[in-house]
């Protein structure tokens, strides 16, 4: 067991943070941080022309080709360093979600054909399987794709896509047959401009404001045969595939915000004074500075464990599901002590503990809600004792 970094992850994080610092904490001239969709074209654009679009995509596709811990020590660093949650948790969803599965399981033509672009980011990708009635219950989709001459044809609509708005190029799952369960999903690579496509743009969020969502619309749309990823029937394998990396990789982004509130909650209780001293040094409130940094700690533990059993190529689905509920739980338990250190600022409506917050709720319900990851855990680790 190794917890040191070598001296290239080192350097990945250094300059990450320093890009991070440089170009991604974007601040209008009146000191406001800038915000909406222009933002988030500035701030992509800037990712894109520096290499961050395309990190665990293969070098000879333009990536970078880092490992899920690499990329993943690249996120937390940014999101460590300020960077809004909220633009990286879009510029994840594009690459865990949508270009790591396309890599892993598409046809030379299929990787011939997008992921150059989706690694220099000029196209843009997002995951489509969530629908009004299946969420945790994925499987239950009602999105069909039936087979006709030429291709498919798909009908049905997908709800809370992460970078609907944006994307170009959608790996969107639908039924084309009437099996049980999993069985008779397929994936489909859908352009966002192909015919019979509308993408409508979600209702604001409480929380990860900078990534943009929406639903997606599917009238009758014509897709080729060489539009179906992994195969028919293959929909539920590339569906998994997105989530190890999603449940992974996304949730670096939650253990930067975790150490960026952590040391901007021990610089506040160092220079507020109450009863004559600083506020750190009452006993209570180290002993909830001292748990905050254990979840951290232990919250850091845990999903570079699970990412690094990835990376070696043998999953542990039920430790990435435990990391993924641990994580979240964390953050979001961390988010709310961290309100309460910070007294009546930490509630105003734009304090950074408040907006942490709201950042850090969604954490427990995308990538599959807390409940439902302790439910896959555990049928996993009973079917393992067996
Ligand atoms: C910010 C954000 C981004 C998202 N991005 C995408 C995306 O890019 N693509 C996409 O396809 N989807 C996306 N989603 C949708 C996400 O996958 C679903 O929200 C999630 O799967 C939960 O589904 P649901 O919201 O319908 O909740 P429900 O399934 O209705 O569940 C509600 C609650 O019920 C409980 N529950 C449900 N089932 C069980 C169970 N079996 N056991 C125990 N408890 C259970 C849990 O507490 C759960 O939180 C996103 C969601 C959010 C919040």
């Amino acid at each position: 067991m190794n917890f040191k970094l070598t001296s290239e992850q080192e350097r990945l994080i250094e300059a990450a943070g320093k890009f991070a610092s440089s170009k991604l904490l974007l601040i209008d001239p009146d000191g406001e941080a800038l915000t909406g969709r222009r933002a988030f074209s500035t701030l992509w654009e800037a990712c894109a022309s520096s290499g961050y679009t395309g990190l665990p995509v293969s070098a000879n596709a333009g990536g970078r080709a880092l490992s899920l811990v690499d990329c993943m020590l690249v996120f937390e660093a940014m999101a460590s360093a300020g960077v809004d949650p909220g633009f990286l948790f879009s510029l994840g969803a594009h690459q865990f979600a949508a270009a790591v599965a396309l890599a892993k399981v598409g046809t030379d033509q299929q990787k011939d054909a997008w992921l150059g672009r989706l690694a220099a980011g000029t196209c843009i990708g997002a995951l489509a399987v969530s629908e009004n009635e299946a969420g945790s219950d994925t499987y239950a989709m009602k999105t069909r794709a039936v087979e006709v001459d030429g291709g498919y044809v798909i009908r049905g609509e997908k709800i809370w896509i992460s970078n609907a708005p944006v994307a170009n190029l959608f790996l969107l799952c639908a039924r084309t047959d009437d099996v049980p369960g999993a069985w008779g999903i397929s994936c489909f690579l859908v352009l966002h401009d192909a015919t019979g496509v509308s993408v409508e743009e979600g209702p604001t969020k409480a929380g990860l404001q900078g990534a943009p969502w929406g639903s997606v619309v599917l009238d009758d749309v014509l897709v080729s045969k060489e539009a179906m990823l992994g195969g028919r029937g293959g929909g539920a394998a590339v569906f998994r595939e997105s989530m190890r990396w999603e449940r992974c990789g996304l949730y670096a982004i939650a253990l930067g915000a975790m150490r960026k509130s952590f040391d901007d909650c021990l610089t506040h209780l160092r220079e507020r004074h109450q009863f004559g001293k600083p506020l750190i040094e009452n006993d209570v409130v180290a002993r909830s500075v001292a748990l905050m940094k254990t979840r951290c700690d232990a919250a850091r533990l845990l999903l570079y464990q699970a990412a690094s059993s990835i990376d070696d190529g043998q999953a542990d689905d039920a430790a990435i599901s435990l990391a993924k509920a641990f994580v979240s739980e964390a953050a979001v338990t961390n988010a709310i002590a961290a309100q309460e250190l910070f007294g009546a600022s930490g509630v105003l409506e734009n304090s950074a503990s408040s907006k942490f917050l709201n950042d850090m709720l969604p954490f427990r319900v995308l990538s599959g809600p807390t409940d439902v990851q302790y439910k896959i855990a555990t049928r996993l680790m009973l079917r393992a004792k067996r």
